[in-house]
């Protein structure tokens, strides 16, 4: 019998950037206006226990397709404004 192993993988995390408000953005891909910008946490899991984060990132992401995008900080300027961006 083998227990000698160990379930390491890597999960993404997905959360909602609070600071910029919930700003419908349009969506180039699927062309709706469902994309919200997010704030993603990629970590290294143990045993699915999130151990060990190494990248964060601010995006948009669509709701309906998936497709996300990059916010700059010009994009996230305009977001807390309460102007929408797009994606896509
Ligand atoms: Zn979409």
């Amino acid at each position: 019998m083998d227990f000698c192993f160990f379930l390491i993988g890597f999960q993404e995390f997905n959360k909602p950037l609070k600071d910029v408000g919930n700003v419908a953005c349009y969506c180039g891909h699927c062309h709706n206006q469902s994309a919200h910008a997010i704030r993603t946490i990629n970590a290294i899991t143990i045993f699915f226990i999130p151990l060990i984060p190494f990248y964060y990132s601010k995006r948009l992401k669509c709701d309906i397709c998936g497709t996300s995008g990059d916010l700059d900080s010009q994009a996230i300027d305009r977001l807390k404004k309460g102007e929408p961006v797009a994606i896509g």
